[in-house]
Order: structure tokens, then C-alpha cells, then sequence
């Protein structure tokens, strides 16, 4: 069953939103009448903004130890394979590294927070884990570069880290997104 239509004999049903707005159509969790613009299509029928938003509240199960945690590990493993990366400098040839060395470097850190997480998920996990990464990798980019002075230029114009940072990201994301 994709949806709950009623007969047009019976009485018109309105959108419990829209008062104006004539509709056939039921959330068929909650039951209510809604017109096309309040309920969204689900796998398992057409369901109503406030029943999907109880639904996802139930997925999301994270808790702001988890969070604290991704980001911590975020900032550490983000430096860590940043520095790694800026020692395989090779020009050229790190972009290639980078290329590689970036899904990597990304499931690595996604796999270790989803298991110290004990699986659970959390709606901003994946971009708190990316801005966590973010900052520890431009830390170990920019630290040394502001320390010696003059060589900022040198370290910015490093494509493979940049290539290395996004990817890393990028897999990051799509690995603890819910
Ligand atoms: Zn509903
Ligand atoms: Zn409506």
C-alpha cells in the first residue's frame, strides 16, 4: 500500500494545514489528511513532516560524547595523516599519493569513530568529524609555515595536500553520513 486514498463520495477531506486545500491523500502513520505540499513519499508510503521528523529523531541516536569524540579523533587523525602528507612532498608525484592516500587517510578516521561510537549516528557527525579534520590538518599545514616565516607561499602552492584534504573529507562525509 503506497498511500490512503478516500472515496470522492464521501465527505471532501481538507489538508489539516492548508484548510482550503482539498486532498486525497493521508499520512498513513498519524492517519491525518494532507495535501501534496505536507506529506513527503516514503519507501513505505506517504508520511506527514512531523511523523518522518519522529522517525529520524529515532535514527539519530549520537550523544554529545560522541561528538566530542569524533572531533577530538577529527583534529588528531587530520593532523597526524596531514603531516604524514606534507613529509611525501614530492611534488608531482604527491598529488598522485594524494590521490590515493586521501579515501584512505578518510576511511581510516571514519571507521575508527564509527567504532568507538559503537555505531550510533548523528545527523551532524559527519560534517562535525570534517570541520574537526579541516582544522587539524591547516594547523599542521599552517603552523610550521607561520613559525618559519616566508615559506607560507611554498606550502599553499602544495596541490597534492590539498587533493589529500579532500578526498579525505570527502570520504569522511559520505562514510558517517546517516
Ligand atoms: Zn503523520
Ligand atoms: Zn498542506
Amino acid at each position: 500500500m503506497s498511500f490512503t486514498t478516500e472515496p470522492t463520495t464521501q465527505a471532501k477531506l481538507y489538508c489539516v494545514n492548508h484548510p482550503q486545500t482539498e486532498t486525497l491523500l493521508r499520512c498513513n502513520k498519524c492517519g491525518r489528511p494532507m495535501c501534496l505540499r505536507c506529506v513527503q513519499r516514503t519507501p513505505v508510503g506517504y508520511r506527514c513532516k512531523e511523523c518522518l521528523g519522529e522517525q529520524r529523531a529515532g535514527y539519530y541516536t549520537a550523544t554529545p560524547f560522541d561528538y566530542a569524540l569524533a572531533s577530538v579523533i577529527g583534529v588528531v587523525l587530520g593532523g597526524v595523516s596531514a603531516f604524514v602528507m606534507l613529509l611525501l612532498n614530492f611534488g608531482f608525484f604527491s598529488i598522485i599519493i594524494a590521490i590515493f592516500a586521501g579515501p584512505f587517510a578518510g576511511g581510516i578516521i571514519s571507521e575508527v569513530i564509527r567504532r568507538l561510537c559503537g555505531k550510533r549516528r548523528g545527523r551532524y557527525l559527519g560534517l562535525a568529524t570534517c570541520a574537526a579534520i579541516t582544522f587539524g590538518a591547516l594547523a599542521i599545514l599552517f603552523l610550521p609555515a607561520l613559525l618559519s616565516q616566508g615559506r607560507l607561499g611554498v606550502t599553499l602552492l602544495n596541490l597534492g595536500f590539498w587533493i589529500f584534504l579532500a578526498l579525505a573529507l570527502s570520504t569522511t562525509f559520505a562514510r558517517l553520513r546517516a
